[in-house]
């Protein structure tokens, strides 16, 4: 009989694991503590590295059509309103099948990838339950979830805890979650309004601005009219409720681009954001992925992405000792990669691109700002950019590490 994986989450990066599971053999069972998947809006960029991950587990289709594809990136100066460069992932037509972006969010990943799930006789996938313990024995790991119907015990030979940024698991295991937390936390505001047309900007597009910077993007919507969403920076000492008001939330559409009528605002949210990595990301047969393992501030749209990559290459070496290519010391290697990935391409990026987009000093802001245009400008220099912020190197660099 296969092997069983018992995957915690059944947020984006446990619903890829799980199908990638299951395609490469495996019995899978996906465990999800809600009713459904979260739909409450965050990611949606998905990057040429991670849409390559998409199409091996048979997704890519209908993923890119029920999203936006967007070619360009740009940078702003907000105060100055200018666009300061622009970027074309078509650079990258040798480097990869999918030289964009797309911008699906990702409750439709997650919801896509359970329904093909279910085509699987080996995929089982089990809402309302939430795993509470986790205990192990050399050769098996028993879960404890909460289930409407009372406790029930789960045996596994690997479990994978794709529980998010308070993995529980985590948490069981005792694993430090090193890192900080920003001061202020980043606001979301979805509109109506299509600021393509009110700016001339493109799909995807970061504002600097030394007092309070924009990340600007199109998404479809689940109605496909499409939507525009603005993540901005609370004050340090503004509450959640200040934030949040009608106001303050105007004042900052109008910030991005002023006008004499209100914006239509579909949606806002307000959350607290982190720079954090596990120190392990195993512990004997359960392994941590996505934001179970790592979290980050969500400039450059690279967390989901990263937590994708984890899911596969872990799927990928499971399967490779199954079939008795590789043997169990192996396991390691997936902390050496992923670990390493994180925090030498996301963290980095993430911490980097904030920094970029919030400096206040005039003379370093303007070099910032220069530096940026004349790698655009760059041909060459502007394909390494786009190979970097998209993960291609990221999971060219990870092969090397044995
Ligand atoms: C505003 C915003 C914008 C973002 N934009 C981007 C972007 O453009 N690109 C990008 O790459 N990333 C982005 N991110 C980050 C991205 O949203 C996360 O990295 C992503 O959700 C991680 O997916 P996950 O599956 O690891 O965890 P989650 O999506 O958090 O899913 C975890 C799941 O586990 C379930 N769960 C928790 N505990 C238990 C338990 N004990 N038992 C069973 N189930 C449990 C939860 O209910 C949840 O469904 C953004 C984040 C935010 C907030």
């Amino acid at each position: 009989m296969s092997k069983h994986i018992a995957i915690v989450g059944a947020g984006p990066v446990g619903v890829v694991a799980a199908l990638a599971a299951v395609q490469q053999g495996f019995r899978v069972s996906l465990y999800e503590a809600e009713s459904r998947v979260d739909d409450s809006p965050r990611a949606a960029t998905t990057h040429s590295s991670t849409l390559e991950m998409i199409a091996r587990v048979g997704l890519i289709d209908r993923f890119v059509k029920e999203g936006l594809t967007a070619r360009y990136f740009q940078f702003w100066d907000q105060a100055a309103q200018s666009m300061v460069a622009q970027f074309d992932h078509e650079i990258l037509k040798d480097d990869t099948p999918y030289p964009f972006v797309v911008q699906t969010e990702q409750h439709k990943l997650g919801n896509m990838g359970i329904e093909k799930l279910r085509t699987y006789a080996d995929a089982a996938v089990h809402f309302e339950h939430r795993i509470t313990a986790v205990a192990q024995s050399g050769d098996g790991v028993t879960l404890t979830a909460q289930a409407p119907g009372g406790e029930v015990r789960i045996e596994a030979d690997y479990v994978i805890a794709a529980d998010g940024g308070r993995s529980a698991l985590r948490k069981a295991l005792d694993i430090p979650f090193e890192g900080m937390t920003w001061p202020e936390r980043f606001i979301v505001i979805t509109v109506k309004d299509d600021f393509e047309r009110l700016m001339g900007c493109c799909y995807r597009n970061y504002l600097a601005h030394p007092d309070a910077w924009t990340n600007l993007f199109k998404i479809s919507g689940d109605d496909m009219q499409g939507r525009w969403r603005a993540v901005f920076p609370s004050g340090v000492d503004e509450t959640d409720e200040e934030a949040l008001s009608d106001a303050a939330v105007a004042r900052r559409l109008a910030h991005v681009f002023p006008r004499a009528e209100p914006y239509e605002v579909l949606h806002r949210n307000i959350y607290r954001v982190h720079q954090r990595v596990a120190a392990r990301f195993r512990q004997g047969r359960v392994f941590l992925a996505g934001d179970a393992a790592h979290v980050n501030n969500p400039i450059g749209g690279l967390g989901l992405n990263c937590g994708i990559h984890d899911a596969m290459e872990l799927v990928d070496m499971l399967a490779a000792v199954e079939r008795g290519e590789e043997d169990a010391s192996v396991f390691d290697r997936y902390e050496r990669r992923r670990r390493q990935m994180n925090i030498e391409f996301v963290q980095q990026q993430t911490v980097n691109n904030k920094k970029r987009l919030e400096e206040k000093d005039p003379a370093v802001r303007a070099q910032a700002l220069d530096d940026i245009r004349r790698i655009a400008d760059d041909p060459q220099r502007h394909r390494q950019f786009l190979l970097r912020s998209s993960l291609i190197d990221s999971v060219r660099k990870a092969r090397t590490i044995a």
